[in-house]
Formats: structure tokens, sequence, C-alpha cells
């Protein structure tokens, strides 16, 4: 299933250019760009370019872009230098996990050590 993209959607519109990011990486399926408010002092947003809502909405036919997210996810983890310390990698998903932006997206959070479970 291919969605539309919402010229409303904020990461829609970081996707194709019209409101800018500072990119980290990007290919044909995803862009991660740094997050506007870090909480962390790396803190990345993996965003596939399809406008997939959530996690919540994810089916089985996503199983490529959602394999493809967390392998670019770990990807790029380690060209941040994260991946002998160790990082966070968290998806909040609707209002009670927290997600503010309806855009599926992977939080990539290092350089600091994080507390369980998170509040
Ligand atoms: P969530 O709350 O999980 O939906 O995550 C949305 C994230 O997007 C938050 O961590 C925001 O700080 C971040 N964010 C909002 N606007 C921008 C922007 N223009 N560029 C980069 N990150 C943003
Ligand atoms: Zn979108």
């Amino acid at each position: 299933m291919t969605r539309d993209r919402d010229p409303n959607c904020l990461f829609c519109r970081i996707v194709a250019g019209e409101i800018p990011s500072d990119q980290v990486f990007a290919d044909d399926q995803l862009v991660a760009f740094r997050d506007i408010t870090p909480r962390a002092p790396t803190h990345v947003l993996v965003v596939p370019r399809e406008h997939i809502r959530s996690l919540a909405e994810v089916a089985e036919s996503d199983a490529p872009i959602a394999g493809h997210l967390i392998t670019a996810t770990a990807e790029i983890a380690r060209r941040e230098g994260l991946a002998e310390r160790g990082y966070r990698v968290v998806a909040n998903v609707g209002r009670w996990g927290g997600q503010t932006v309806d855009h599926l997206h992977l939080h990539l959070m290092g350089g600091r050590s994080f507390t369980w479970p998170p509040g």
C-alpha cells in the first residue's frame, strides 16, 4: 500500500524539501534529519518518505520499508559514532504514546545514558 503525501504534514513537507532540515541521511525510501528540539547530544529523526501516520498504521505489506527504517537507523547510529556505547531508538505512537507529528518516525538518540522506563 502506498499513501498519498499530505500537504499539511510537517514531515511530508520536510521530505519534499519545502521546509529546511539538518539532513544527515537520505535515500529513495527515507530521510533522516536532526530534531529541532534535541533531547540528547545526538537526536536524529528517521522518516519514511511515504506518509504512514504511525506505527499503528503499519501493515504486513509495509515490511520492506519497516525493515529498511530499522537497518538505516542502525547505520546512521554507526556513522554518528553511537554504536559502541549504545543509544536509544523510540517510536511514539498516538496520543498516549506522546506522538506529536502524525507521520511515522524513529527517534535515534545518543551521546548520553538513558533511564528505563521512559516517562
Ligand atoms: P513525536 O513527538 O514523537 O511525534 O516527535 C516529533 C519530533 O519532531 C519532536 O521531537 C520535535 O522536536 C520534532 N520536530 C518538530 N518540528 C521539527 C522540525 N521543523 N525539524 C526537525 N524536527 C522537528
Ligand atoms: Zn506526512
